[in-house]
């Protein structure tokens, strides 16, 4: 850790709604800047200063062992498994497996408050970041915002609150600026529940997004990139309406991700204690990852309420992976019908579990590599972590 002087920050004042942030166009709006601690952005900011190995070492007590594949794509771990709820949470992203962590948390005592993110009274994907003291207010933010959240914007309020204990469930860019102040909060004890992360973007992105893909964007609850190669809508009604990847408009979506995430090298948020999401898990299964002691004592408060099974792994990812790379380079979509063709062909004989994660992550490593390369090239050998450049050294990237 660089030596950070405790007694500073407070004098430091929030950026100003609106404002241009440290990390300019590369920002992800993860909030700590709109707080006191922006004292530390240059050592805290994920497009500042990439610090994820060294972060892992001091969090996880060893570093990512990067000959093990698992290790190299997964980030350390002592264990993982596919998972889900006995009894889901209706209207959960998945089966509620965050929610029900949380919850179990402050029931027991482990913690006084859990850093989530609820929605605005008007708009079910403004992001509203809360510290959470009741299980009502957990539940009330289940669920994904899918756009960039500033969940680091309550910071301060942790500080003045005199809080001692605290869950804190973030993105990857969002847990790496809090890895970096953790010292500074004054906790005695800080536990990070992580989700996976990719593809982000800002809520007027996302406008788009829903626009040029769904049938009845208005009534949109949520969606889902699944294993079966289709985008899954959830609708108000219950209805589901499912839409091929390869059938995409990515000649005009190609610009809505934001920057950060497409500069992004954390998709399997590799700092967190405990990550919950779903690629490396069979369809309609959560996939759990518990990288370190706290983690497993997180994921034990929840057992009795989860079945669960190994994970398993299946398919040749590789060939996919490559041709996804130029396919995106230049915009490539194809016709409705040929692209249903080829979901049910990939769907079939594609990669499954663990070797979907490992596609998933290629494929956007990948993009991102050349987003950086092109965009920021001076940023380039800095910003890629060690385990990001040996992933993609595994593909011919166009220049
Ligand atoms: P729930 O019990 O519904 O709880 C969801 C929790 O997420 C809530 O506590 C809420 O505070 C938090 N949250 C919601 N939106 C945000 C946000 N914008 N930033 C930070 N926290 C938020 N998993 C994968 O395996 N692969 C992916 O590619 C993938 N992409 C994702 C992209 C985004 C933008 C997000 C937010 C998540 C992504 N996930 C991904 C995680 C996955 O979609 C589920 O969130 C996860 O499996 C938990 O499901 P659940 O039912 O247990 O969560
Ligand atoms: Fe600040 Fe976070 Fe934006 Fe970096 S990503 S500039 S730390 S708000
Ligand atoms: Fe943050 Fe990366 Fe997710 Fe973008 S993709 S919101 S940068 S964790």
């Amino acid at each position: 850790m660089t030596s950070i002087d405790s007694s500073k920050h407070k004098k430091a004042k929030a950026l100003k709604p609106g404002s241009v942030r440290p990390a300019k166009e590369l920002c992800s709006e993860c909030g700590l800047c709109d707080t006191y601690y922006i004292h530390y952005v240059k050592e805290a900011c994920a497009f500042i200063t990439q610090r994820i190995d060294e972060l892992e070492t001091s969090t996880h007590k060893r570093p990512r062992n990067l000959e093990d594949e698992n290790e190299l794509y997964f980030g350390v771990h002592q264990e993982m498994m596919s998972a889900r709820k006995q009894q889901p949470i209706e209207g959960a992203q998945w089966t509620g497996i965050v929610s029900s962590i949380a919850i179990e948390m402050l029931n027991r005592g482990l913690v006084e408050g859990v850093v989530c993110v609820q929605n605005s009274k008007e708009d079910r994907f403004q992001p509203m970041p809360i510290i959470a003291r009741t299980a009502e207010e957990i539940l009330a933010a289940k669920v994904n915002k899918p756009t960039l959240s500033p969940n680091l914007s309550v910071l301060e309020e942790i500080e003045k609150s005199g809080m001692k204990r605290l869950l804190v469930i973030g993105v990857g860019c969002q847990i790496q600026a809090l890895r970096a102040v953790e010292k500074k909060l004054g906790l005695e004890k800080l536990y990070v529940l992580g989700t996976p992360c990719v593809d982000n973007v800002t809520r007027a992105g996302l406008q788009k997004f829903l626009e040029t893909t769904s049938r009845s964007p208005e009534t949109v609850v949520s969606y889902e990139f699944m294993q079966d190669f289709r985008v899954h809508f959830k609708h108000e009604d219950g209805s589901e309406e499912t839409v091929p990847f390869f059938g995409l408009k990515t000649n005009v979506l190609k610009d809505i991700f934001a920057p950060s995430c497409m500069s992004c090298f954390d998709y399997v948020n590799s700092l967190a204690d405990i990550v919950v999401g779903y690629m490396g898990a069979p369809y309609q299964w959560q996939w759990i990852v518990v990288r370190n002691d706290t983690g497993k004592e997180m994921l034990e408060l929840v057992k009795d309420q989860l079945h669960t099974q190994p994970v398993m792994s299946q398919g040749n990812r590789k060939p996919a992976v490559q041709q996804s790379i130029p396919a995106y380079d230049q915009a490539v979509t194809l016709p409705m019908w040929a692209a249903k063709l080829m979901g049910v062909v990939i769907d079939k004989i594609g990669p499954k579990g663990l070797e979907y994660a490992r596609f998933s992550i290629d494929s956007h490593f990948a993009r991102n590599y050349l987003y950086v390369k092109r965009n920021h090239g001076e940023k380039l050998e800095a910003h890629v972590p060690e385990f990001a450049k040996r992933i993609v050294e595994q593909y011919k990237l166009p220049e």
